[in-house]
């Protein structure tokens, strides 16, 4: 198929890169230009100058931005998406995004004759290079299907969740619970070493115990208990998937003190760590509040 990916961040690269590989048509287009050069060359790629020049001719447009506001301030002008879609192209937003937003941009889009589907992924930067992404789904069934061959390229499991901006709630829920797990965890084991437990006899039992979660299995192993905090999901886009979740729950008259109040600490831990920092780095905060480091 003849395709087109935006936003070559740190998820959005190795995604591009294992459509190219698939052996679809590829144009890339990303705001600081020399990214998208850089990548081009490297996948044999085509480099496309505008978000308009990028979507020319394309079937399936791919967008990966840090909001859906981004996508949203992309869409029009002379050199905006919209100049350059065909009618029955598709727009595949993978963007983290918030599903009143998405619902927007579908109806703007359904007017030139675009599809839109709202298909944030799951699995980080190490699933988009293996393939191995969940994607969840909001759309019409019939036209994920026609697009399935693209998003097979980086996905390990699709699913349809619904309707346009069902791919997003779900995929802000799934964020809260990664973002409420990480800070219990955090909070949990350094209360252990202040209680001269090893945090490593601690995990063993708790990863075999009613408790265990994705940060107690992985994060804190792989990356807090080697004090490596690599950088491959930033703090600051968590803090906004969790803010769409807190305002779900608002939208939907549900009480979720906890995940209020953990958006609240994201909202603190963004404003002290940087737009930089890695979302495990808040374990980092939690040890300097507790005065003890899991190691
Ligand atoms: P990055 O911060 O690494 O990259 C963001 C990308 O969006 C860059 O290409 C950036 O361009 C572009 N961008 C941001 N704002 C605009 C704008 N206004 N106009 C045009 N381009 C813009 O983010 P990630 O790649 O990590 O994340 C992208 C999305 O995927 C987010 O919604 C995130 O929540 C989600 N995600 C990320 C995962 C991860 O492990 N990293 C995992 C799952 C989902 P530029 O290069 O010019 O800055």
């Amino acid at each position: 198929m003849n395709t087109a990916f935006l936003g070559l961040g740190a998820i959005g690269r190795p995604m591009a890169t294992r459509i190219a590989g698939a052996g679809h048509e590829l144009t890339v287009w990303n705001r600081t230009g020399e990214r998208a050069e850089r990548l081009a060359k490297a996948i044999g790629a085509t480099h496309a100058a505008t978000p308009a020049e990028a979507a020319r001719g394309a079937d399936v447009i791919i967008t990966c931005f840090s909001t859906s506001a981004d996508v949203l301030a992309n869409l029009e002008g002379p050199t905006g998406l919209v100049a350059g879609l065909k009618r029955g192209a598709v727009l595949v937003d993978c963007t983290s995004g918030d599903p009143g937003t998405s619902r927007r941009m579908s109806e703007m889009l359904a007017e030139h004759g675009v599809s839109f589907l709202d298909a944030p992924v799951s699995g980080g930067v190490s699933g988009a290079e293996k393939g191995a992404l969940t994607v969840m789904v909001g759309g019409d069934a019939a036209v994920l299907a026609r697009v399935r061959p693209v998003i097979d390229a980086f996905a390990g499991k699709v699913v349809h969740c619904g309707a346009v901006g069902a791919g997003d709630a779900v995929k802000a829920v799934n964020q809260a619970f990664l973002a409420i797990h990480l800070l219990a965890a955090g909070e949990g084991l350094v209360t252990l070493v202040k209680q001269g437990v090893d945090p490593r006899v601690a995990l063993d039992v708790i990863n075999a115990s009613s408790g265990r979660s994705n940060s107690s299995m992985n994060l804190i192993p792989e990356r807090v208990l080697t004090r490596a905090f690599p950088r491959t999901f930033r703090l600051a886009l968590l803090e906004k998937d969790i803010n769409i979740a807190a305002e779900l729950a608002r939208q939907s008259r549900v009480p979720a003190p906890v995940t209020q109040l953990t958006a609240d600490v994201f909202r603190i831990a963004r404003g002290e760590l940087g737009e930089a920092a890695d979302h495990v780095e808040i374990v980092k905060l939690v040890e300097e509040w507790g005065g003890a480091e899991i190691k």
